[in-house]
């Protein structure tokens, strides 16, 4: 019996030295500003897993329900990225030290962009121009959107805020008074001012503020790189620091800032990139995390 019991002892030393590596990326053809959902399925213990996409670093993280085997990572595809085939590198490295690395092409779709022309009125005009409280505004909701937490506060399907029209899709390019834009980061959803707005999920909130021109403004860190904004809102609920869970309301729909009528710009961020906010809640309710 001694030849098969080597014979087995090979073959579960083979099994180990070569891990079986499982790569999936949700959605398979992604367009620009597509959130994407990168999952890292192994059979060994994982120490970390990096991944390089677009130029630059993404983090991972290890699942909660498998975290020595599973690592995710949310991810997302920049709106001005051109539509072309892009490498996905991703390097796991295991609890013993070894490495395995997976490179693919992701083929990114074009999204046929919208164009949209706004006409403000001079009042609205004088607010729009105002470069340097758009330029302070911009670099407090940028360094918001840059926010890191390793921890993660959410639980899947993110939830729409508010229900209504839907009065400006994600990467449209708003040209104002005719003057070339930059393309929406975000989707404008219209409805009575003071309708309540719930949070998206679970989170802490990182700003909660009167901004001149984004208007009265909420974002919540959701953790993982996740973080949602609010903005044009008329009242507010929360406070810097305070936890809210997924559905709680923040404030209500208001018409405060640069805003043509009554509505809330719903945004969201992945790991600093702005995605369709109406792409992250289907594949938030598809992952099911
Ligand atoms: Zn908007």
């Amino acid at each position: 019996m001694n030849w098969l019991l080597s014979g087995f002892i090979v073959l579960v030393t083979v099994v180990y030295a070569t891990p079986s590596v499982t790569i999936d990326v949700s959605p398979p053809s992604p367009k620009q500003g597509d959130p994407l959902w990168v999952t890292v399925i192994t059979n060994k213990p994982i120490q970390h897993v990096a991944i390089r996409f677009n130029k630059r670093a993404f983090n991972a993280f290890p699942s909660p329900i498998k975290p020595a085997s599973v690592w995710v990572a949310p991810m997302g595809i920049d709106r001005y990225t051109a539509p072309q085939s892009l490498p996905l590198k991703t390097t796991v490295t295991f609890t013993d030290n070894s490495v395995h690395t997976d490179t693919r092409s992701l083929l990114i779709q074009d999204a046929q962009f919208l164009q949209e022309n706004i006409t403000l009125s001079p009042s609205k005009t004088t607010i729009h121009t105002n470069t340097k409280s758009r330029n302070t505004e911009t670099a407090r909701i940028g360094k918001g959107f840059r926010t890191l937490s390793p921890e993660r506060y959410f639980w899947f399907p993110f939830i729409w805020p508010v229900t209504g029209r839907i009065s400006s899709v994600f990467g449209t390019e708003r040209r104002y008074n005719g003057q070339p834009g930059w393309k929406h980061a975000g989707i404008d959803i219209a409805q009575k001012t003071g309708t309540p707005l719930k949070a998206t999920a679970g989170g802490r909130v990182i700003l909660a503020d009167a901004l001149t021109v984004h208007g009265n403004t909420v974002m919540i860190d959701h953790g993982w790189g996740i973080v949602s904004i609010y903005n044009h809102m008329d009242t507010l609920a929360v406070q810097v620091n305070d936890t809210v869970n997924h559905g709680d309301i923040i404030g209500t729909v208001g018409a405060t800032g640069v805003a043509t009528g009554s509505h809330v710009h719903f945004g969201i961020s992945i790991q600093g990139v702005r995605v369709d906010p109406t792409a992250w809640l289907k594949l938030s309710a598809d992952i099911g995390l």
